[in-house]
């Protein structure tokens, strides 16, 4: 007898395009139960073994870029090799202290967050390091279309003369 979250998230995979098996199935409903949001493949190993799901690196691997790719998981925005896969798929802010490598999520509102921008710049000026990930469409590498008008005058700052 399947659970009714298994059920449910049966259902999310078939929405998103996906096929349905049943270790697909646990390995989300694992995931998404996970009190850590933020996972690398040897934490899903890890999660997959301690739950007696199958194990492959490459089997596990591949699942989760596929979740991943249909919107199911998130991305961790990063400049490491690594992928580090975020269970809460809807795109959010993270603070990342440098000390202890810690990640918070931040789920607030763009006023919220410019404050708390503001705030961690005057607190340690010349020291904080923003990242920022734009969506696909934002980095669209036709010059002649004018964006001004969909993206409310954002420019990818790419062009002769900026400062890189
Ligand atoms: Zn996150």
């Amino acid at each position: 007898m399947p659970r009714v979250e298994d059920m449910a998230l049966r259902e999310e995979l078939q929405r998103a395009g996906l096929p349905a098996p049943r270790a697909l199935v646990r390995l989300l409903a694992l995931l998404r139960d996970s009190p850590e949001t933020h996972l690398r493949l040897a934490d899903v190993m890890r999660l997959a073994a301690q739950n007696e799901l199958p194990t492959g690196q490459l089997g596990l691997a591949r699942q989760l870029e596929s979740l991943a790719d249909h919107g199911l998981l998130g991305r961790l925005p990063t400049t490491e090799a690594e992928a580090v896969f975020d269970t809460v798929p809807e795109a959010h802010a993270h603070l990342i202290y440098e000390e202890d490598a810690q990640v918070v999520d931040l789920h607030v509102s763009p006023e919220t967050l410019l404050a708390i921008l503001r705030h961690a710049l005057a607190a340690w000026p010349g020291e904080v390091a923003v990242l920022a990930r734009l969506p696909a469409r934002a980095a669209g590498s036709d010059a002649s279309v004018d964006r001004t008008a969909a993206d409310g005058g954002f420019h990818r700052p790419s062009g002769q003369g900026f400062p890189r």
